[in-house]
């Protein structure tokens, strides 16, 4: 979508990204094009060497510290906060290919649609975007300065027709009966 790719246009223009010398920066964060199956190869690798459960918990971790950079590196040019702030990595994901991202709600105890999500896996019958589902949690934790995860509730993987996930404290996950069962999600 040109809309997309605008948010990136603006940064270029204002010289917030650049090529350079085999090095590519946005926002001052070193990025580099790679393909997606490459990090779903590396995903995959870690699920059948230390388990499907252990293995997404390990990509949530990783998935955490990338939407931690992420807004950080954004937060030091766009000068928004709290749910402007969150409204603004949703697009800024959204541009960057992370999938089509709606916040439904942008609060710490939020959710976001996701569709056409880059982690789907066809036939994998579980929620597999535990990438993108660190990301969000990762963002929303440096946003809301203090510890949020996130549960992926419905999953192209799963059969839905979009990606849903809610954002919340561990707590909140163990006390809603209608979230409790996606808890192995955070699970070590
Ligand atoms: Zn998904």
């Amino acid at each position: 979508m040109v809309w997309d790719y605008f948010h990136y246009a603006n940064l270029a223009r204002k010289g917030l990204i650049s090529f350079k010398n085999g090095r590519i920066t946005v926002t001052g964060l070193r990025v580099f094009l790679v393909d997606v199956d490459s990090l779903q190869g590396l995903s995959d690798r870690l699920k059948e060497k230390f388990g499907e459960e252990t293995g997404a918990k390990a990509v949530y971790d990783a998935g955490r510290g990338a939407g931690s950079r992420a807004t950080r590196a954004h937060r030091r040019f766009s000068k928004k906060s709290g749910e402007e702030q969150a409204r603004y990595m949703a697009k800024m994901a959204s541009g960057a290919g992370w999938g089509r991202i709606r916040v439904l709600d942008a609060s710490p105890d939020g959710e976001i649609v996701v569709e056409d999500s880059p982690f789907r896996r066809r036939g994998a019958g579980r929620p597999s975007c535990d990438f993108l589902r660190g990301f969000l949690a990762g963002a929303a934790s440096y946003i809301y300065r203090r510890r949020i995860d996130c549960v992926e509730t419905e999953c192209v993987s799963a059969g839905s027709k979009k990606c849903r996930f809610v954002l919340g404290s561990r707590q909140k996950f163990s006390r809603n009966a209608k979230l409790r069962k996606f808890r192995n999600q955070l699970a070590g």
